[in-house]
C-alpha cells in the first residue's frame, strides 16, 4: 500500500484491502482442503560439505500447487497457515512425508544422509511440540539422528527459558539443530552461546553480495569465525556462483546450499542427483 500516492490513494487502498481479504479467505479455504487431501509435496535441496566434497543431506521445502491459486510459494502460505493455526496439521503432514522420504533414501543405501525440516515458530512453541514430532518419527520407525530441525532466529529468541529446555531435550533425543536465516533477525549473541546448536545457516542476503561488496564479505567472515568458536558448523544459503563457493571455501565455510549445486527437487530426482554426484564429481 505504501507505494500508492496521489488523490486516489484511499480508493486504491480499499480496493487492495478487499482484494487482499478475499484472497486471504480463498487461501485459507483452499489450505484447509489441501490439508484434508494432503495436497503438499516436499522438494529437496542438497547440502554439500566442502571438505568432504560430498552431499551430506537435504533440506525439505514444502510445495503447494493448487487448482484455483496455481503454485503458491511457502513464503506466502506458511504465514497464512501460522495465522490460522493450520500450521500444526500442515507441519505434521510435512514431518510425516519427510520420514517416508528418508526411508526411500535409506532403502537405496543413503541412510547416512539427513533430512532438514523447517520448523515454524508456532509449532515449536506449542506445549506438545516434542511429543508430536517424536510420535510421528516413532510411528514411521525413524530416528531423530537422521533429522535436522531448522529454527529461525525469531523462533529461538522468543521465550528463552522454554526454548533452551526444548532445544536441550531435542538435542538429547538425537536431532541436529540449525539456526536458519542467520543475520536477518535480532539475535542476541549471548543467548546464541547458550543454545546447543549444531549448524548456523548464513542467510542468502549476505551471500548474494559477497563477490561485490567487501563489507558483506567481512560480515560473512566474522560470522564464520564466531560460529566456529562456538563449535557450530556453518552452512551458506543461496549460493549461486562458483566465485561465491571459492570465497566461502577460503573463509572456512563448512557447507554450501544453493542453486550452484541444485535447485530443490522431488525426492526421486534428489536420489538421482546422488548418483550423478558420485559419477561426475567424486569420480573426477
Ligand atoms: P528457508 O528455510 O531459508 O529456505 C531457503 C529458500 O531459499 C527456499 O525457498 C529455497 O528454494 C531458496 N533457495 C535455495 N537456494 C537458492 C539460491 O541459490 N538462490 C535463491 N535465490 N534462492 C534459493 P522456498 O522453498 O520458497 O522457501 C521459502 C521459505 O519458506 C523457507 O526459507 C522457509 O522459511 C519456508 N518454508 C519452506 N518449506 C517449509 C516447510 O516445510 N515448513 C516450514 N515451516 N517452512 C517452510
Ligand atoms: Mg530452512
Ligand atoms: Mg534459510
Ligand atoms: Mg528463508
Amino acid at each position: 500500500f505504501s507505494k500508492r500516492n496521489g488523490r486516489n490513494q484511499f480508493a486504491f487502498y480499499f480496493d487492495d484491502l478487499k482484494l487482499e481479504t478475499n484472497k486471504g479467505i480463498l487461501i485459507d479455504h483452499e489450505l484447509r482442503q489441501a490439508i484434508k487431501n494432503n495436497d503438499f509435496t516436499l522438494n529437496y535441496q542438497p547440502k554439500v560439505d566442502l571438505k568432504k566434497n560430498a552431499v551430506i543431506g537435504f533440506e525439505a521445502l514444502v510445495r503447494w500447487n493448487n487448482d484455483k491459486l496455481g503454485f503458491v510459494s511457502p513464503g506466502i502460505f506458511i504465514p497464512y497457515a501460522e495465522e490460522t493455526g493450520l500450521i500444526i496439521p500442515l507441519s505434521e503432514l510435512i514431518i510425516e512425508q519427510a520420514c517416508l522420504d528418508w526411508i526411500k533414501l535409506d532403502r537405496l543405501g543413503n541412510g547416512h544422509l539427513s533430512i532438514a525440516i523447517n520448523i515454524s515458530s508456532i509449532h515449536f512453541h506449542q506445549e506438545n511440540f516434542i511429543d508430536s514430532i517424536q510420535q510421528i518419527l516413532e510411528r514411521n520407525n525413524c530416528s531423530p539422528r537422521n533429522f535436522e530441525l531448522e529454527l529461525t532466529e525469531r523462533t529461538v529468541m522468543n521465550n528463552e527459558r522454554e526454548t533452551i529446555r526444548k532445544l536441550v531435550l531435542l538435542k538429547q533425543l538425537g536431532f541436529k539443530l540449525s539456526i536458519d536465516d542467520f543475520g536477518t533477525g535480532y539475535s542476541s549473541l549471548s543467548y546464541l552461546v547458550q543454545f546447543p546448536l549444531n549448524y548456523l545457516k548464513i542467510d542468502q542476503s549476505f551471500i548474494q553480495l559477497i563477490g561485490s561488496l567487501n563489507e558483506k564479505q567481512a560480515v560473512v567472515d566474522a560470522i564464520i569465525q564466531m560460529a566456529h568458536r562456538l563449535h557450530m558448523e556453518v552452512i551458506a544459503e543461496g549460493v549461486e556462483q562458483k566465485e561465491q563457493v571459492e570465497l566461502l571455501r577460503n573463509m572456512g565455510c563448512d557447507m554450501i546450499q544453493g542453486y550452484y549445486y541444485s535447485k530443490p527437487m522431488p525426492i526421486r530426482e534428489a536420489i538421482d542427483y546422488l548418483e550423478f554426484w558420485k559419477l561426475e564429481i567424486e569420480g573426477k
